[in-house]
């Protein structure tokens, strides 16, 4: 096998950068998966919340760039934020640095429990964001899908670098042979990337989430709420709701899995914040793989400082689905050095996410 753009991982990351590629004109561009099918790992088990404001400010722009491109995916039932004591000062930091954010208006108690009667609100900050909500993650991942040339069940187990491009080592025995090579592995980049030589690791952390078959007391066009105060989040799904106590665990990607005891805690929490509402039994209960970069919650997006030729698009930490699109077109026009609005070369959003920080900062 042999390409010129080979794209390690068929994730929203890679199949984002492949569809941006193939829609700026590339070819030759492949993504190598090793599931049976792209998106069944993390970008197929999150919440699937479209949510723009984030702790850091470049990613909260990058976001609403995304977000503007997403429309057709997303279901507006609106995202309401709240919370008090230094939740809500951390929270009133980041509004204060999206001052350009058109949809966010502050809300009174009693305009929250309209909004959202079956959360007890907590009384510091209320943030309310009308067009934000539920992406239709499916949808998304099927037509990104569509644009990119992915070729699934291939597992790349090593990789070399030469003066003239990669040699992948495929678990099957091929070999596969590129000129560039794009990191878009999520929790799993490591390996390969420290095999190549790569100086940068990035740090993959476990978050639970759970859907239940029923919920009473929910109505049913209720908007997304989250709180930072005891931190909860929960969403509409199906006939019932999705909760996460928003757990964060640093994991090891090769061996995770849900922890049985978070049952009782997330119960705690939805106990505390939905105080009315009856959920019913659980039908799902999971958890997933958020991946952060050493300087927190910013991306990885653009040349590794010491591999000639190879590409992160990598650390999209609990944003990856929100700013999907925005990380395809920052990608494509990176890799290809070609003008893209605010995505191009040389920008506020390559300097941001540029992987030469996380050296430097080492
Ligand atoms: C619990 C939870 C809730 C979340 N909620 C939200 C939310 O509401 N909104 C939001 O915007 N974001 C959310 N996120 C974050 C979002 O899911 C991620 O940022 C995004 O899915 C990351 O995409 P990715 O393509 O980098 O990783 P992945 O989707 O994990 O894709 C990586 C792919 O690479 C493949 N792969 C790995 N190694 C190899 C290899 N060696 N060879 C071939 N293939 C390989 C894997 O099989 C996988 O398909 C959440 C995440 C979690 C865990």
């Amino acid at each position: 096998m042999q390409a010129r753009i080979a794209i390690v991982g068929g994730g929203v990351a890679g199949l984002s950068t492949a569809w941006a590629l193939r829609t700026a004109g590339a070819r030759e561009v492949i993504v190598l998966e090793r599931e049976r099918a792209p998106g069944l790992v993390s970008s197929r088990l999150n919440a699937a919340i479209l949510r723009t404001l984030t702790p850091d400010a470049a990613v909260s722009a990058f976001a609403r760039e995304s977000a503007a491109l997403l429309r057709p995916y997303v279901e507006p039932c609106g995202l309401l934020l709240a919370s008090e004591g230094a939740e809500a000062a951390e929270l009133e930091r980041q509004s204060r640095e999206c001052a350009d954010a058109g949809d966010l208006e502050r809300v009174s108690a009693s305009r929250a429990s309209e909004l959202a009667p079956h959360f007890a609100a907590p009384s510091g900050t209320r943030l309310w964001f009308a067009r934000e909500g539920r992406l239709d993650n499916t949808a998304l991942l099927a037509e990104l899908a569509r644009s990119a040339d992915v070729r699934c069940s291939v597992d790349v187990v090593n990789a070399s670098a030469s003066s003239t491009g990669f040699d992948l080592e495929l678990r099957n025995g091929e070999r596969l042979r590129c000129e560039r090579l794009v990191l878009a592995a999520g929790a799993w980049t490591n390996p390969l990337a420290r095999a190549l030589g790569s100086r940068i690791a990035l740090a993959p952390s476990r978050r639970h989430l759970c859907v239940t078959r029923g919920a009473r007391g929910v109505p049913a066009n209720a908007p997304v709420v989250w709180t930072g105060s005891d931190p909860f989040y929960a969403r509409r799904a199906g006939d019932g709701l999705l909760v996460s106590p928003c757990d964060e665990e640093p994991a090891d990607p090769s061996a995770h899995g849900a922890r049985p005891e978070l049952r009782a805690e997330l119960a705690r929490k939805a106990a505390k914040h939905l105080p009315g509402v009856e959920l019913g039994a659980p039908v799902h209960y999971w958890s997933g793989l958020r991946t952060f970069t050493s300087d927190g919650e910013s991306f990885c997006i653009g040349p590794d400082p010491d591999v000639r030729g190879l590409f992160w698009v990598a650390g999209l930490a609990g944003h990856g689905m929100t700013c999907s699109l925005a990380v395809g077109r920052l990608a494509a026009a990176l890799l290809e050095s070609r003008a893209d609005g605010v995505f191009a070369p040389g920008g506020a959003f390559a300097r941001a996410f540029d992987p030469a920080r996380l050296v430097a900062t080492r």
